[in-house]
């Protein structure tokens, strides 16, 4: 085996609480196990970020939970991160907050004065049982006032597309009805303030509780395959090895309310401590990734994602399973 590839993250994701409204059916984290009203300390994340500008990493994202509900947070973190010159990525949200207008155009006042420009993820989703259409509209809607709407993107993570589509023209509806024309487009949410692109994806089945099979679309694994040579191979694409802690991957360190750092962004980061590398309370952050580097697990994550840590650890049981998303298959073989 190439050990060539190791933990590569490419800036840091804070969560600063797992609090949220939104209640949707295929949520990844585990609310059954955390404590949702923990919060991470601002002056800990601000601390963090220095490291992490130090240890040549440029970027961050806010995660959750849902970050629009600790504002004093995200508007520190960004004034903090535009000093050192790091690039946000746009935060997620289910626009919850919009049920609550003066505090929402507040933290939108405060974030674009602190320099922040990345826009959001807003997701639209027909899961959200508790944030009606309204909201997603309405946060657009007052959005538009603070920031430029072509830097956003909506998400629908939903295995049906076509019922995606047609919350998305609910909410154009809507956003028209509160003054900003609005048309959902095949990929672009048109609006008279910019079009915003759209995404749609299918959701990885959560470990945490049981859910119908109804609701998921599953892929095989082709253990022989990396991810550009699997491409164009069957639908829906086939998992293969590819290193999503490595130099092309999509590794994050992740920062808990707690202070524990976890060495992914992935769907299953929270199923399994094995994925915990340290806590930014007890030792710097380049401690805590150095020794990352070293652990067996995380190197063949990087090297070869979860098929390779499957195939390596003599898992190869659960490579001829299907699973929705590789971080699925990463759960299983975490836990196994
Ligand atoms: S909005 Fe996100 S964090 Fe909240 S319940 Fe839904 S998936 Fe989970
Ligand atoms: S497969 Fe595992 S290590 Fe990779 S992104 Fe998903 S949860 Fe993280």
């Amino acid at each position: 085996m190439d050990n060539r590839a190791e933990y590569t993250p490419k800036g840091i994701a804070f969560a600063p609480s797992y609090e949220c409204p939104g209640g949707c059916l295929h949520c990844n984290i585990p609310f059954d196990r955390i404590d949702a009203s923990a919060e991470l300390d601002i002056a800990a994340a601000l601390r963090v970020l220095r490291e992490a500008k130090a240890m040549g990493l440029h970027s961050f994202q806010f995660v959750g939970g849902e970050p629009t509900l600790r504002g004093d947070f995200m508007v520190e973190v960004v004034a903090e991160g535009r000093r050192l010159s790091m690039k946000p990525h746009r935060p997620p949200t289910n626009c919850a907050t919009a049920a609550r207008p003066d505090y929402l155009r507040d933290l939108f006042s405060r974030l674009k004065q602190a320099g922040f420009t990345a826009g959001f993820r807003v997701s639209c989703d027909e899961f959200h049982r508790r944030v009606p259409s309204e909201n997603v509209a309405a946060f657009i809607v007052s959005a538009a006032d603070f920031f430029d709407l072509t830097r956003f993107a909506i998400g629908c993570c939903d295995k049906n597309e076509e019922r995606s589509r047609a919350r998305l023209g609910h909410v154009a509806l809507l956003m028209t009805a509160m003054g900003l024309k609005a048309r959902a487009g095949k990929a672009k949410l048109e609006t008279a303030r910019g079009d915003i692109k759209l995404g749609f994806w299918a959701p990885t089945r959560p470990t945490w509780k049981p859910l119908p099979d109804s609701e998921f679309i599953f892929r095989e694994v082709d253990a022989g395959a990396n991810a550009e040579n699997a491409t164009g191979r069957g639908s829906p694409a086939p998992i293969t090895r590819f290193g999503c802690l490595g130099p092309l991957g999509v590794g994050y360190v992740w920062i808990d309310p707690d202070g524990n750092a976890r060495a992914c962004c992935g769907n299953a980061n929270l199923f399994s401590d094995k994925l915990i590398i340290g806590n930014i309370h007890a030792e710097p952050l380049a401690a805590i990734v150095e020794r990352a580097r070293r652990d067996t697990v995380i190197r063949l994550l990087a090297e070869g994602g979860p098929v390779a840590l499957a195939a390596e650890t003599g898992l190869t049981c659960l490579l001829e399973k299907k699973h929705t998303h590789r971080c699925e298959l990463c759960a299983a073989v975490l836990n196994a």
